[in-house]
């Protein structure tokens, strides 16, 4: 696909891996151990396409319909490749089994109801559905309950449930810096919780953290994935 919208996806990407490289060379990383996830929500099938065409694998969405019908239209213009699929929103238990009928990696899950309901939409689909455990980062949990995340005392719990779960696969942990909040504080105490999770459960090695805002701050961390939305798709069209 060669049009405008391309062209400007190619220099936000070339930004965007640029700042992740200077990013990993500030904390003595290997920057190929980054995976770049885009979050592609309100933005069309178009662009999943463009950017997979333009190598980025993995693609991240937040509300079931919209990603439902997303993943659609795609593997319609891609057939059997594609991008791998990151759900990435608050989850509801009642929607969990149709979100594992499409999704490759399910990051937000934060309550032991949705590993069940998962599990049972994995099996259902007759895949493994890779799972992060959604930590809560907030300073105030209250005020950020719209965004979910489990507390970090209560994850090694969740974790070993998600481990032994048919059809999912323990994969890490998930984390979004607080509103308002030091991201650095947020991001070392992930990083502690993946550090524990990861002592009982060895191949759970991921770490999703950091927005276009603060992937610098994640990637010092040690996040493995960075979930980028507006620096690399723009600003995002407003929901109707
Ligand atoms: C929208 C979203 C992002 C991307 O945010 P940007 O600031 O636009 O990069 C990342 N993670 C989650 C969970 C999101 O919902």
């Amino acid at each position: 696909m060669s049009d405008e919208r391309a062209e400007q996806l190619v220099d936000a990407l070339e930004e965007v891996r640029a700042r992740i490289g200077r990013a990993a060379q500030m904390a003595s990383r290997d920057s190929t151990d980054i995976t770049l996830v885009a979050v592609t929500k309100r933005f069309p099938a178009a662009d999943v396409v463009r950017l997979w065409e333009l190598g980025v694998t993995d693609v991240a969405e937040n509300r079931h319909q919209e990603a439902a019908d997303k993943h659609a239209e795609v593997v319609g213009l891609l057939g059997g490749s594609g991008p791998k699929w990151h759900f990435v929103g608050q989850l509801q238990s009642n929607k969990a089994k149709a979100i594992a009928a499409y999704s490759d990696s399910v990051d937000t899950v934060d309550r032991p109801q949705l590993v069940s309901a998962l599990s049972a939409g994995a099996l259902r689909a007759g895949r493994e559905i890779d799972v992060l455990v959604q930590v809560s980062l907030a300073a105030d949990p209250e005020a950020e309950r719209h965004r979910g995340g489990c507390p970090p005392a209560e994850v090694a719990r969740l974790a070993q449930s998600v481990a032994v779960a048919p059809g999912l696969r323990l994969g890490g942990v998930m984390g979004m810096a607080p509103l308002g909040g030091d991201p650095e504080a947020a991001f070392a105490i992930l990083a502690a919780t993946a550090a524990l999770v990861q002592e009982a459960h060895p191949q759970a090695d991921q770490i999703s953290a950091g927005m276009s805002g603060d992937l610098e701050a994640a990637i010092a961390a040690g996040a493995t994935q960075v979930r980028l939305g507006t620096a690399l798709l723009g600003e995002r069209p407003t929901l109707r």
